[in-house]
């Protein structure tokens, strides 16, 4: 056991599930601020400029800046808090509020929201976006308040997860990567970070989860390479990591697989496969901090996040009031 573990030793269960809560959604906000200077690089460039991105850097919106991911986990956030569970039209009425064009929406997220601000309906938007509808990751980035409230309850951590997915992302796969998100998310709340990650019984959990082949595939993948020495490039050729929901959503829950005992390592790492870096380091943030909590979250990193806007302290609230309406 890392000694680091013990402080949680002394802690209620209780208490250390808040403290899940509220790493998951900080993790999320680290994960994404972590990685954005970064958003789409390639891991070489990443790596002949910086080495590693271990801590927070300079960019011309300051250090430590927050992005539409944490933006959208925010407002799914509120809504769930406001609404005492899911609205769909509430959920959506929150994401028009938060926006801002400078948080560096998609765009399929800045079509349906036009649309939904134009008087389309919530769950029609998200279809009209594309044909088909979008399977980004615009809708698994924004999932860890799902995750957490509905950690007991799978059936509703699905419907929840597509729905709340739908308002953006409307294509079946998009649905599919969010609700794996949230429950990677679930799963990780679940587990008891005073002893080691049951790396097999997780994966075989998500495995059973997923519902199309495309993500079925990708975990598979993950379950047969997490127990060896894979190289990054061997990695991003197996899973992707790009804007996609079925690549960097496995890209994300691999790089917990990775690390579940550090959440540095664990972001470091995600972010380190280049590609969509902000969104893969806060999915893996998001779940890593379900799992470690907020403890583990580095301070340094904490320290450094934007003050302005809804930041560190209102993000941290929220975590706290969906753990209260959870009644846990
Ligand atoms: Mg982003």
């Amino acid at each position: 056991m890392k000694n680091v573990y013990m402080r949680n030793v002394f802690k209620s269960a209780r208490l250390l599930l808040k403290d899940k809560f509220i790493g998951s959604m900080l993790g999320t906000f680290v994960g994404d601020a972590l990685g954005m200077p970064v958003e789409g690089y390639s891991m070489e460039a990443i790596k002949d400029q910086f080495g590693e991105i271990r801590e927070m850097l300079e960019t011309r919106a300051g250090k430590g800046t927050y992005t539409d991911d944490t933006e959208m986990m925010i407002g799914t956030a509120e809504s769930l808090i406001e609404c005492r569970g899911f609205n769909g039209e509430h959920m959506a009425k929150c994401f028009l509020e938060n926006y801002h064009e400078n948080r560096g929406y998609g765009g399929g997220t800045k079509k349906a929201l036009s649309l939904i601000r134009d008087g389309e309906l919530w769950h029609k938007a998200g279809e009209k976006v594309v044909s088909g509808g979008s399977y980004g990751n615009g809708s698994a980035m924004r999932m860890a308040p799902i995750g957490i409230l509905y950690f007991k309850d799978e059936e509703n951590l699905r419907k929840v997860a597509h729905q709340a997915s739908l308002i953006t992302h409307a294509h079946t796969l998009g649905k599919d990567a969010a609700a794996i998100q949230a429950f990677a998310v679930a799963k990780a709340i679940q587990g008891n970070p005073n002893s080691a990650l049951k790396k097999e019984a997780f994966i075989d959990a998500l495995i059973n989860f997923a519902e199309t082949s495309e993500l079925k595939t990708r975990l598979e993948s993950i379950k047969l390479i997490m127990n060896h020495n894979v190289s990054r490039e061997k990695i991003v050729s197996i899973l992707g990591h790009s804007s996609v929901s079925f690549e960097s959503v496995p890209a994300s829950i691999y790089s917990f697989l990775k690390y579940p005992d550090s959440f540095e390592e664990a972001v470091v790492y995600a972010i380190s496969l280049g590609g969509d870096t902000d969104t893969i380091g806060a999915m893996t943030g998001a779940i890593s901090g379900a799992f470690l909590g907020i403890e583990e979250i580095p301070e340094r990193w904490l320290n450094q996040l934007e003050n302005t806007g809804k930041a560190k302290a209102y993000v941290n609230n929220l975590a706290e009031k969906l753990w209260e309406i959870g009644n846990y």
